[in-house]
């Protein structure tokens, strides 16, 4: 039996232990680790790393502290626009959702577009009437608002910025990536996107290779920063691609990607990756990044600072 790799984010920005209450502390760090257990839970019962990223996922847009699902963030119009995606890296399998409003778990729709369908990217109505034929959950747009969100739209509106999520600069997508004990990689990411976002703006996380991709010759990578630069950096591809085809180990190719490419580049933000040998690598070239990691027989790491 091989061994088993999971690594979570719950998006990268100006987190820094100034702007942070004990009690906000707790609560991300508690959000972090439920997360984490409920995967690590799956894999170390033999589980798949599909069934691991998805669970993983799902427990983080439940939450109402991440930026995905519950905690999506406000649009222009003051509704929800949630994005998701999910990939294999056995097949290179992969679905996904953007634009979707009252869909509870995002994530587990991109899921069914990737096994119920034969597309790989459902948008706007069309993804909601999927999901409706697949007797997916929804809720009404009650369930997604909180007033921390609500007060953060106004201000945006105020402000005239479409701005990343947590104010100041902070992203806020939610996203896992998992090998299993069979050797099978898998990520999946998902979000709200960016508050006051309008004229059906998508960001990378639903674009394969761009905000999630996994691949057994390679690595899963999920991404959360600044979409727009993610989406023309390629960024989970050229990851994958930096190890396949150049060979670089997942760590030299975290660092020319994350604190060289993108930081020329002017794109802010981080990503969690594991690579076939389970390796994990957690790099962000922002402030903070909400993550956590667990391999079998170690210790969780659960981290939000730079260390
Ligand atoms: N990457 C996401 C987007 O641009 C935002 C985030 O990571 O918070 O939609």
């Amino acid at each position: 039996m091989g061994e088993f790799s999971l690594a979570l984010h719950g998006g990268a920005g100006t987190i820094t232990r100034s702007l942070m209450t004990a009690e906000k502390e707790n609560a991300y760090t508690s959000g972090l680790a439920d997360a984490l257990e409920a995967g690590r839970n799956i894999l170390a019962a033999g589980g798949s790393a599909l069934d691991a990223v998805e669970k993983v996922v799902c427990i983080l847009e439940d939450n109402p502290l991440f930026n995905a699902g519950k905690g999506a963030v406000f649009t222009h119009d003051g509704s929800h626009e949630m994005d998701a995606c999910i990939m294999r890296g056995d097949s290179l399998a992969a679905g996904a959702v953007a634009g979707v409003h009252s869909v509870r778990n995002p994530v587990s729709l991109a899921r069914a577009v990737m096994e119920k369908s034969e597309h790989v990217l459902l948008a706007g109505a069309g993804a909601e009437a999927f999901a409706n034929a697949c007797g997916m959950k929804s809720e009404p747009p009650e369930y997604f608002f909180s007033e921390f969100r609500y007060n953060q739209f106004q201000q945006a509106l105020r402000d005239d910025v479409v701005q990343l999520d947590h104010t100041e600069r902070k992203f806020g997508t939610v996203g896992a990536v998992a090998r299993d004990i069979h050797g099978m990689l898998a990520a999946a990411t998902s979000t709200g996107g960016m508050t006051n976002k309008r004229w059906g703006r998508i960001g990378d996380s639903p674009i394969v290779g761009a905000g999630n991709y996994a691949n057994n010759e390679s690595c899963a990578v999920s991404c959360t920063g600044h979409g727009e630069y993610f989406i023309r950096a390629v960024v989970a591809y050229d990851l994958a691609c930096l190890i396949q085809y150049k060979g670089l180990t997942l760590q030299e190719a975290c660092r020319v990607l994350v604190h060289d490419k993108l930081v020329k580049f002017g794109g802010e933000g981080g990503l969690v990756a594991v690579d076939a040998n389970g390796n994990i690598e957690m790099p962000f070239n922002s402030e903070g990044m909400y993550r956590a990691c667990i391999r079998s027989g170690e210790e969780a790491i659960v981290r939000i600072y730079r260390e």
